[in-house]
């Protein structure tokens, strides 16, 4: 019998949003994940920080994003951290608390292609399996081009798969196709600021806590949303 993977979907998630979650679910019936855990970064060190919300807000609103999809949980374990929260930490810390599991740590096309940036980016799959699906139409083309580039130092090798490639201690790396959603926290900011409408963009539970918390939007994100 295969070892259940239990997806970790890192994320600022300033707000979290559909394409968030369809990507997640998308993922996660791709590679038949047991589970996936949204991991929001307590302090993100890639942001600039414009307009970031409250961790326990946007917790709460991770939490009303996949509030009654089986297997879906959000895990705060980044705010047990002081200091930038950096994915190959949290990868540590959970193989660390949850030995026995295996990890499959979910990522856009756009976290791929700036992994070189991150602490330690390119040594992430020696702590999981690594999981990377398409974002604003960059496919397997661009997975396959940055690992022709970068596969070396990520320890990864090829496959007669183009959309699965072997990483170091047996960890797997994949890439996941999944429907185009151009939506993005910082667009959903934009039209806040500018007094528009988010239905549609977030779903309607996250919705609701949003109009709950406008003063803390306010104070994040600018200005009050009209009604
Ligand atoms: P911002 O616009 O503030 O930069 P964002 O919408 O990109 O934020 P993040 O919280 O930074 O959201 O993203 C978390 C993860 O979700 C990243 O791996 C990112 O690539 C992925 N992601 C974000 N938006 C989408 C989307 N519309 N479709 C697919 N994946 C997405």
């Amino acid at each position: 019998m295969t070892q259940p993977v239990i997806g970790i979907f890192g994320g600022t998630f300033n707000p979290v949003h559909i394409g968030h979650v369809r990507a997640a679910i998308e993922v996660a019936e791709a590679l038949e994940l047991a589970g996936v855990e949204f991991v929001p970064a307590a302090c993100p060190p890639h942001k600039n920080g414009e307009g970031l919300l409250d961790f326990a807000l946007r917790l709460d609103l991770c939490r009303a994003a996949v509030a009654g999809l089986a297997g879906f949980s959000v895990n705060p374990l980044e705010a047990d951290r002081p200091g930038p929260s950096y994915t190959c930490d949290t990868l540590a810390a959970l193989a660390a608390a949850r030995p026995g599991e295996r990890f499959c740590f979910i990522m856009g096309m756009g976290d791929l292609l700036g992994l070189g940036c991150w602490k330690n980016g390119f040594g992430l799959g020696r702590l999981a399996d690594l999981a990377v699906h398409s974002r604003q139409g960059q496919g397997i083309e661009t997975f396959c081009a940055f690992l022709t580039d970068n596969g070396p130092a990520m320890g990864a090798t090829p496959t007669p798969d183009p959309a699965v490639w072997t990483l170091p201690d047996g960890h797997i790396l994949h890439f996941v196709a999944v429907a185009r959603l151009d939506i993005s926290a910082s667009d959903i900011r934009r039209r806040w600021r500018a007094g528009n409408r988010l239905n549609g963009l977030v779903s309607e539970s996250v919705l609701a806590k949003l109009l709950t918390h406008t003063d803390a939007l306010q104070a994040g994100w600018d200005r009050p949303l009209s009604a």
